[in-house]
């Protein structure tokens, strides 16, 4: 069903022109003045990814060159959010060399605000720097677009190719065009995973035609996970979702109004409801509650457990700071940069901040590796800093030879926001340059079999829908085929009931884990009969099955951990306690690419920063 194919013979491969992608286009030339570079995007990556409707924010700034930060307090900070579980190798190197990054987009002309007085970059809080983010996203994609021998736009990547010489080494990846519907056959020595993470897997609080307004960007459908999953690769952290407090129905962002506009929140009474929680919390996480900054999954576990008792609804009190009208400006300029639809719904609501104070809700569940979160590949670290346990050779590779990872996709370190994903996909992309210079990538040998049987499988939902079609009666419900959103729809419901979704307040245990994993493999099933009637329902096809096969994995992983080390992004109810004694380790899967069985291990953490200082100091 495929029109043409077309074949693309490359040595680096970038899947994803989001942040960590065009960082690596833009790398990878750096490195590798003579070698082939070529960056696959499913959108166009002028207006692609996260990053899509620009911001108001870069999150991740170390402020080296005028002493604000160093990486180690980055590690520090990290760790202390994500409950003491990150690589600390891996947010470290990231550290090390954001600020370059950020210096670049300024020197491109992404417009930065800077302090009057100080003359330096205008701080949000202590790791955010403002600016007129509306044109991030362009701004980056010239640089790829310079960078790169090609970029492809509009072409989904469904399936890794392997190496059919070497066991275990990528050989490129293939996919199709969604407006044209030519097959595209990328035969590549390295390829660098940046396709973003996973939204819609859990079901959304807005249903039905709102069903595309939720915080994570509905697009991202998990690709970032599915590939390297499917040929192998080990991932980790996968049960570490994220949930968010937002403002409720445009989930626009709170971050400016706590940092900069100093707003705070209370419950439906005017009281400050965390502070009932805290004993309670510290029953279940020990001194973790008494940490600083207070980590975001026991802030979001206060909101929940008030809500729960009923004391909701929770507000954003900005009737205070709104009466400043330079701050009412920045309230305001902060979705238009960036979330436009808060604003809209706002004004649908009738609700003026400066009037009222506007509600906050909790999100449905979303996978990410760049955000407050860390699931994602088990990657190598650099070969500097990294224990023996966690390197392998080539940075930021991993566990599938020649397949690197970048932003999102990456497992283990958190925070790393637009700019660190930005700087994840320069040092993939100077580490998969590295690999070809030192040969690893030779004889690689994709057979034309591979490809055609990929060709067969990704365009097989057509086929059933061209076929399945003609026994339809009446209406549209199909005795043979199931769309793309009924399979999506049902996808949202097992993750929603059986894995801790919104309707059960972000609960599950192991009985309703193993009942969705059995659930899960059914709907597994029935996707092979999944039908699509064009190329976009084709995309729709390859996207909820890329979001299937992270869901198992994120499945897997929740039942493997027996503890609640996050609450507020989720509950173990037969494991309310936080275990530091059993579970102060990482959670690493693969899945058999042969016979699609997972297997689940632990990994140490190793606290590097404190380490090293500790031994400094003796
Ligand atoms: C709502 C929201 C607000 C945020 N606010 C801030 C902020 O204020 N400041 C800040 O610094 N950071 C912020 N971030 C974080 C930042 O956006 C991410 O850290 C960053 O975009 C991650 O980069 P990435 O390249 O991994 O993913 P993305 O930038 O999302 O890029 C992934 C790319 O892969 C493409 N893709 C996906 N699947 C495929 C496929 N199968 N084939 C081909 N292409 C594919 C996508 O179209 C996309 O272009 C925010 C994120 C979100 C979701």
């Amino acid at each position: 069903m495929a029109k043409k194919t077309i074949f693309e013979d490359c040595d680096v491969l970038v899947v994803g022109g989001g942040m960590a992608g065009t960082g690596a286009a833009f790398e990878a030339r750096h490195w590798g003045r003579d070698l082939k570079i070529i960056c696959v995007e499913k959108a166009n990556i002028d207006r692609s990814g996260a990053v899509a409707q620009g911001l108001y924010a870069i999150n991740c700034y170390m402020g080296m060159q005028w002493g604000e930060n160093q990486p180690e307090d980055h590690v520090r900070y990290a760790r202390n959010d994500l409950m003491g579980l990150v690589r600390e190798d891996l947010g470290y190197d990231m550290a090390r060399h954001v600020d370059a990054t950020v210096h670049m987009f300024d020197e491109w002309g992404l417009p930065m605000m800077r302090n009057k007085e100080t003359g330096r970059y205008q701080r949000e809080g202590k790791w955010q720097i403002m600016i007129h983010g509306e044109s991030y996203k362009p701004i980056v994609a010239e640089a790829a677009r310079k960078s790169a021998d090609k970029i492809y736009n509009r072409i989904m990547i469904t399936h890794l190719l392997m190496d059919e010489t070497k066991e275990n080494r990528v050989g490129g990846a293939v996919g199709f065009n969604m407006r044209t519907g030519d097959y595209y056959v990328f035969r590549a020595k390295t390829v660098i995973v940046a396709a973003g993470g996973a939204s819609h897997i859990f079901k959304p609080r807005a249903v039905g035609e709102g069903m595309g307004r939720t915080w994570y960007a509905p697009w991202s459908n998990g690709s970032a996970y599915a590939l390297p999953i499917a040929v192998g690769a080990k991932m980790t952290q996968m049960e570490n979702r994220i949930v968010l407090c937002r403002f409720k129905d445009g989930y626009g962002p709170v971050g400016a109004y706590f940092l900069h506009l100093k707003t705070y929140t209370e419950n439906a009474n005017g009281e400050n409801y965390e502070k009932k929680w805290y004993d309670k919390t510290k029953e279940l996480v020990g001194e973790y509650i008494d940490h600083h900054p207070t980590p975001t999954c026991l802030r979001n576990h206060a909101f929940i457990q008030e809500t729960m008792a009923g004391g909701g609804p929770i507000h954003m009190v900005t009737k205070e700071a709104f009466q400043d009208p330079h701050l009412e400006t920045v309230g305001w300029e902060n979705f238009l940069g960036m979330t436009v639809g808060q604003a809209v719904v706002w004004a649908s609501q009738n609700i003026d901040p400066k009037y009222t104070n506007p509600e906050l809700t909790t999100s449905e569940p979303y996978v990410m590796g760049s955000h407050a979160t860390c699931s994602g590949a088990w990657v190598s670290g650099p070969e500097d800093i990294a224990p023996a346990e966690y390197f392998w050779g080539y940075n930021r590779m991993t566990t599938v030879e020649g397949l690197f990872g970048a932003g999102d996709t990456v497992g283990g370190s958190a925070h790393k926001f637009s700019s660190g994903s930005f700087t994840e996909g320069r040092l993939a992309a100077k580490a998969a340059v590295k690999y070809i210079e030192e040969e690893k990538a030779n004889d690689i040998n994709v057979s034309d079999k591979q490809c055609e049987e990929f060709k067969e499988i990704i365009f097989k939902p057509l086929e059933n829908y061209t076929v399945g079609r003609n026994e339809i009666t009446g209406g549209t419900v199909s005795p043979s085929y199931i769309s793309p959103i009924q399979g999506l729809q049902r996808l949202q419901k097992i993750m929603d009931e059986y894995v801790g979704g919104i309707s059960y307040n972000y609960m599950t245990n192991e009985n309703t884990l193993k009942r969705g994993l059995e659930l899960l493999e059914w709907l597994q099933e029935d996707l092979e009969k999944v039908g699509a009637e064009d190329y976009h329902q084709l995309m729709r096809a390859w996207e909820l099955k890329h979001r299937t096969l992270t869901s198992q994995c994120v499945t897997e992983h929740t039942l493997f951990r027996q503890e609640t080390r996050w609450p507020g992004y989720y509950y173990r109810g037969d494991y309310m306690k936080l275990d530091d004694e059993n579970w102060h380790c990482l959670t690493l899967s693969r899945r058999d690419p042969k016979t699609g069985k997972f297997t689940m291990e632990k990994a140490p953490v190793y606290h590097i920063v404190d380490e090293k200082e500790k031994k400094e100091a003796s």
